[in-house]
C-alpha cells in the first residue's frame, strides 16, 4: 500500500490542471488541508480565459510562522500516443510514479502535505504553517504567486521564512538547495532600411548591417564575471528575421529577438540602458520591445540556508550544494517578502514525454519538509 505522500501525488497527477485549467487540483488540495486543520482561502485572481484559481492555507495565527510553496498546474503533455502510460493516471510502475505534474511539481506538493500531517501530530500548537499553492506558475504567472503575495502582504500573513518545492534535484534528493535564481530579460528588434537590387546597394540601405553592430554585446556571450553566488550573466539571440525569401533583394526590414540570463550585478533597467545607448552609437532608424519576466535575487549564505542544508543532510546524509543555476521560478516573487529557498524532487524529466519520480523520492522528500519544520520550530527560530 503507497504511503498517504505517494496515493496524494497520484491524485494530484490524475486532476487535468494543464495552466491554465484548476482539474479539480485545488479542490483536492483544499480537502486535504481542511482535514489538517488549515483555514483555506481560495484566491482567483484574473479574468475570463486568464483567470486563475489558487490557494492559501495556513493553520495557527502566530508566530513563527513557515511557508511550504509550490503550483498544481501543469505544462501540456504534448503528444498523447507517446506516453508508456496515460498522463493523467497516476500509473505507479517500477517503483516510479508516471504522469505530467509527477516531477514538476505535484510530487513535491503532496510531500508537503504528507510532512504537515506527521508534524502536527506531535507538535500540534507550535506558530503556524501555510501552504502557497499557485494554478499560475507554467505559463505567464501574471496571476499566481505574485498576487498571492500581495495579498498576503495586505492581510498580514507574511511568512518568516519559504521553502518552494521546485524539482531541483539533478540526479539524487540531497543534491541541491537553489538560493536565488537569475533574472531573464528579452528584447524583440526592429531595424528599418531601404530595399533594393543587391548589385546596387548604393540605392539601398541594408538593415541587416546595422543588426549586426547592434547585436554584437548580446551574440553569445558573457555580461560579466559573476559573483559570489552566480556564474556569469549570458546573453543570446535567439531569432533574426527579414521575411526576404529572394537572393537579390536587400530587404527593407529586419528583426531578431535575444534574451539576457543576468545576475545581480545588474538591474534589468541599467541593461536596457546600456544596450539602447549602445544602439543609439551604431544610429540609424530601431525600435525594441522590451520585456523582463524576472529580476535577479539571492538569498544569502546564513542562518536560514545553513538551517535547509542541515535538514537535508540529517535525512539523506548528503549535504546539498546552494545554486543559482537554471530558469527562473516563483520564488522570484516570495524573495520579496521573505527569505526564500527551493528544494524538490528529482527534475530530470520535468517537462518530457514520460515524465516520472522515484515513488521512495517522494517519501524522502517528505521526510526532508518535516525534518525543515522540526529544526525551524526547534529554537523558536
Ligand atoms: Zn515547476
Amino acid at each position: 500500500m503507497p504511503s498517504y505522500a505517494i496515493q496524494l501525488a497520484q491524485d494530484l497527477v490524475r486532476c487535468p490542471s494543464v495552466t491554465p485549467a484548476e482539474g479539480g487540483a485545488l479542490d483536492l488540495m483544499q480537502d486535504e488541508l481542511c482535514k489538517l486543520g488549515f483555514d483555506c482561502t481560495r484566491l482567483p485572481f484574473g479574468r475570463g480565459v486568464a483567470r486563475i484559481d489558487n490557494l492559501f492555507a495556513r493553520r495557527g495565527t502566530s508566530g513563527p510562522h513557515f511557508a511550504f510553496a509550490g503550483h498544481i498546474d501543469v505544462v501540456p503533455v504534448g503528444d498523447f500516443a507517446k506516453w508508456q502510460h496515460d498522463p493523467f493516471s497516476g500509473a505507479l510502475h517500477d517503483g516510479k510514479l508516471f504522469g505530467r505534474g509527477a516531477a514538476d511539481m505535484k510530487g513535491g506538493v503532496a510531500a508537503f502535505v504528507a510532512a504537515v500531517a506527521e508534524f502536527i501530530q506531535h507538535t500540534p500548537d507550535l506558530g503556524s504553517i501555510s501552504l502557497i499553492i499557485t494554478g499560475d506558475e507554467e505559463a505567464d504567472a501574471d496571476f499566481g504567486t505574485v498576487k498571492m503575495v500581495e495579498w498576503m502582504e495586505v492581510n498580514k500573513h507574511v511568512p518568516d521564512v519559504c521553502v518552494v518545492g521546485e524539482p531541483t534535484n539533478p540526479n539524487q534528493i540531497g543534491d541541491v538547495i537553489k538560493n536565488g535564481r537569475r533574472g531573464s530579460l528579452s528584447c524583440h528588434l526592429q531595424i528599418d532600411g531601404t530595399q533594393g537590387h543587391v548589385a546596387y546597394p548604393h540605392l539601398a540601405d541594408n538593415p541587416i548591417t546595422r543588426l549586426l553592430a547592434m547585436l554584437e554585446p548580446v551574440n553569445g556571450t558573457e555580461l560579466d564575471g559573476g559573483n559570489d553566488y552566480f556564474d556569469p550573466s549570458t546573453a543570446n539571440v535567439t531569432s533574426i528575421d527579414t521575411n526576404n525569401g529572394a537572393g537579390n533583394i536587400i530587404p527593407s526590414m529586419v528583426t531578431a529577438k535575444f534574451n539576457i540570463r543576468f545576475n545581480t550585478n545588474h538591474k534589468s533597467d541599467d541593461l536596457i540602458g546600456w544596450l539602447e545607448e549602445h544602439f543609439e552609437g551604431v544610429g540609424g532608424p530601431w525600435r525594441a520591445t522590451w520585456r523582463t519576466s524576472a529580476q535577479p535575487f539571492v538569498t544569502p549564505v546564513g542562518a536560514f540556508t545553513d538551517l535547509m542544508q542541515g535538514a537535508v543532510e540529517a535525512v539523506t546524509g548528503r549535504k546539498p550544494v546552494l545554486s543559482t543555476s537554471g530558469g527562473t521560478s516563483d520564488a522570484r516573487f516570495i524573495t520579496t517578502i521573505c527569505p526564500v529557498v527551493e528544494f524538490g524532487l528529482v527534475g530530470k524529466t520535468m517537462h518530457q514525454i514520460d515524465e516520472h519520480v522515484y515513488v521512495a523520492d517522494i517519501d524522502q522528500l517528505a521526510k526532508v519538509y518535516h525534518e525543515m519544520l522540526v529544526q525551524f520550530f526547534k529554537d523558536g527560530f
